[in-house]
């Protein structure tokens, strides 16, 4: 599992993985590149943060 987050929503990001996995999610800042073609799953904003569980 992988979302997208931007700075406003990380701690949601955070909460909504640990939640559907029960797992501590890894969190990854992206690249330049990738910020500008990604979205926030929550939102409208490029997303800065990608959070995963293992
Ligand atoms: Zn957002």
């Amino acid at each position: 599992m992988k979302t997208y987050s931007c700075e406003t929503h990380i701690n949601h990001a955070l909460d909504m993985l640990v939640a559907e996995t029960k797992e501590f999610p890894i969190m990854d800042q992206l690249s330049d590149e990738e910020k500008l073609s990604t979205k926030c799953s929550y939102c409208e904003e490029q997303a800065t943060y990608v959070v995963s569980s293992k």
